[in-house]
């Protein structure tokens, strides 16, 4: 079964995700485990402080190193050959090509998420991948981790029910997006579905569906 940790200092932001849809039925089938950590208990001190100032100054704290090394210690004795991935938009960007990579993969995954204006760089020892999830700043790395993980565990075989359903979705091809979709009733407040979606013509259909695909960008 493959394990996804993550480290974070707000473990309850992922309960919701976890717990709904695909990633639930994915554990429930025990095709994965999912799982957080709570770096505020490796925290140092009577007040379990995980951030400090930057050195050189600046605004803003960082995530402490000590607080941080140990958390990856405990998920790695839970999964020793997990890979290590770091939550930053200094990152390569994350794609579709990748997650099918990433799903393949027989080990395991540790995710740490960055909050404040970053971590201690000395962190990026332990860190097997970067990854971003776009040109823009984020409060913390959980959202990012919550959509990485959401992007791998629903390409596993035995996920979702229709098992072309990943093979023919946007970006599944590395450039080609999804062909507009359509369901009952046929018409709606005077809009009606394409009339060739109706013919039952599959060739046609086919057709249809390849000149209504796009390029991404
Ligand atoms: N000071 C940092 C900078 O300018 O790059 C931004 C820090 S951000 C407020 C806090 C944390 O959120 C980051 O350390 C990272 O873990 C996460 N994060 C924010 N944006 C992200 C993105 N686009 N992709 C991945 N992680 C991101």
């Amino acid at each position: 079964m493959k394990k996804f940790q993550v480290i974070s200092l707000f473990p309850e932001m992922f309960t919701g995700v976890f717990e709904s849809s695909m990633m639930w039925k994915a554990q429930r089938d025990e095709i994965v485990q999912l799982s957080t950590i709570n770096l505020r208990t490796f925290g140092i001190g009577p007040r379990q402080q995980v951030d400090d100032t930057p050195y050189g100054g600046g605004d803003g704290m960082l995530l402490k190193p000590e607080p941080l090394f140990a958390a990856v210690e405990e998920a790695k004795k839970n999964d020793p050959t997990a890979k290590v991935v770091l939550m930053t938009p200094r990152g390569q960007r994350w794609k579709q090509s990748v997650a099918q990579n990433w799903s393949e993969a027989e080990h395991g995954y540790i995710f740490i998420c960055g909050r404040y204006e970053g971590y201690d760089e000395r962190i990026v020892s332990l860190v097997d991948e970067q990854v971003s999830v776009g040109d823009y700043v984020l409060t913390g790395g959980e959202l990012p981790a919550m959509t990485i993980i959401d992007s791998i565990v629903r390409l596993i075989p035995g996920v979702l029910g229709g098992e072309d359903s990943a093979a023919i979705e946007s970006f599944s091809d590395g450039e080609t997006l999804e062909f507009p979709q359509y369901t009952k009733p046929s018409e709606y407040n005077g809009l009606a579905v394409p009339d060739v979606l109706l013919s039952g013509n599959h060739a046609a259909i086919a057709q249809w569906r390849a000149d209504n695909s796009f390029k991404a960008e």
